[in-house]
């Protein structure tokens, strides 16, 4: 073992466990290439006011949430906590609100990083996968980005989970519910952190887990009665358009995001066997984030579908993903035979079949412990005899069935078997 280890509250992914999740990334982003949403990659790190923006609600939680540095020449960057202002930012920077129609569909896959505190489900790097679509507001799209997520977790056979939905409210109807709220919560008993919290973020103390703080919380106003005609309305043809997919959602009126830049939609994929880290992906729309970082108003939506915490909900409810063996068909070489079983393997490689040979200079016995273990579902087996013959021994690795054949026709031969 060497003398270091992986940061504390990340780890590695390992062969074979990080097949699972190339598969997962693969089974979210399929619906979105789909839906015409094209990839974007940006980068690590971005300047960290991009995040930490102003005197926003949320700022502390992100910052506080930050890894920051100070490069050489003092600028001041932060590994990035979440897609959505990278991508707008990136977007923004592109043009790409001039260049086409609207909206702008955007898909990501990449590394987050928060500084939290490490426990299951929940860590300082992991991988998500996201979809912004921006520069309209339309229930469609809320409703588009809803379903496909739904799609994406039932292709990966995901069953125990929950969608729940709720609106934020606008510029309009939000201030004058908060203000409300705020009102409400200097009323009660609370200690100093959540007195703090109503000040800033008081949406954020609905949301509260504890039971002393839920029981206060009886009769507090509503968000659904300060929503304005307009949210009203577009919540409910969102509502309407979800269902007329078959897609099942709960109304969540105390569901709010930690970021303050969301309004109306909001809405969190939860999953019920994830213990208290039960959010496996969550998003909404946020139509004022652009003009927050300078751009013009651009009203948008988007989320963010958590790979690691979908892992541990397909294991939790025991689905297995229909993983293909890394290797087709695995090359045993005797006698002098290596040099033409390699150039073999690298005629199969080029014939698109996964092919693998085994190295370092093993016997027969050694060499087919290496077939095995690379679930091959064929070895190609020769040694000096057989290659004066013009031939290989093929080997039915699940039957066990061998036969020669023609060294000129075992790349056909194959293909054909395995197709
Ligand atoms: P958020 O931007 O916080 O809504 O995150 C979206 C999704 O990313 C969550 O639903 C989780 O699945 C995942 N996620 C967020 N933070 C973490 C973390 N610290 N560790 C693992 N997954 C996370």
């Amino acid at each position: 073992m060497s003398t270091f280890k992986a940061p504390k509250g990340t780890y590695d992914l390992i062969p074979p466990y990080s097949a699972k999740y190339l598969a997962v990334r693969d089974a979210i982003s399929a619906p979105l290439r789909k839906a015409g949403y094209g990839y974007i990659e940006t980068p690590g790190f971005e300047d960290v006011n991009l995040f930490a923006r102003g005197v926003g609600e949320s700022t502390d939680i992100v910052t506080k949430e930050m890894f920051t540095l100070t490069t050489k020449g003092g600028t001041n960057l932060a590994l990035r906590p979440e897609g959505t202002a990278s991508v707008l930012r990136a977007a923004l920077e592109a043009s790409l609100h001039k260049k086409g129609n609207l909206p702008v569909k955007l898909w990501y896959s990449g590394s987050y990083y928060r500084y939290e505190r490490p426990q299951a489900g929940r860590y300082r790097h992991f991988s998500q996968v996201g979809a912004e679509a921006i520069g309209a507001e339309d229930p469609a799209l809320d409703a588009e980005l809803i379903i496909l997520a739904d799609q994406a977790y039932r292709t990966l056979g995901l069953r125990d989970f929950r969608i729940l939905l709720n609106s934020l409210g606008d510029k309009e109807c939000r201030p004058v519910y908060r203000e409300a709220l705020q009102a409400f919560l200097r009323g009660l008993d609370l200690d100093e952190e959540t007195v703090r919290r109503a000040e800033i973020n008081p949406l954020r103390v609905l949301d509260d887990k504890r039971a002393e703080v839920q029981k206060q919380l009886v009769g507090a106003p509503m968000l659904r009665d300060y929503l304005c005609d307009a949210c009203k309305a577009y919540h409910e043809e969102v509502r309407a358009l979800i269902t007329a997919a078959g897609v099942a959602f709960e109304d969540d009126e105390k569901l709010v995001r930690g970021l303050d830049y969301y309004t109306r939609t909001t809405f969190e994929f939860v999953h019920g066997g994830l213990g208290s880290q039960s959010a496996v992906g969550g998003g909404g729309r946020y139509d004022g984030l652009s003009e927050m970082i300078g751009g013009p108003a651009l009203p948008s939506v988007g989320w963010a579908l958590g790979v690691d915490r979908t892992v541990l909900a397909l294991e939790a409810e025991g689905v297995e993903l229909d993983i293909p063996a890394a290797t087709s068909v695995f090359a045993v070489a005797l006698g002098e035979a290596k040099p033409v079983l390699f150039g073999l393997v690298t005629e199969l490689r080029k014939a698109g079949v996964a092919a693998d040979i085994s190295y370092g200079g093993k016997g027969l016995k050694g060499a087919m412990k290496d077939a095995n273990r690379s679930g091959a579902r064929f070895a190609v087996i020769a040694g000096d005899r057989d290659l004066a013959e013009g031939v290989v021994q093929l080997k039915d690795m699940e039957s066990g069935e061998q036969s020669a054949v023609a060294l000129a026709e075992v790349v056909e031969v194959l293909r054909a078997k395995l197709a």
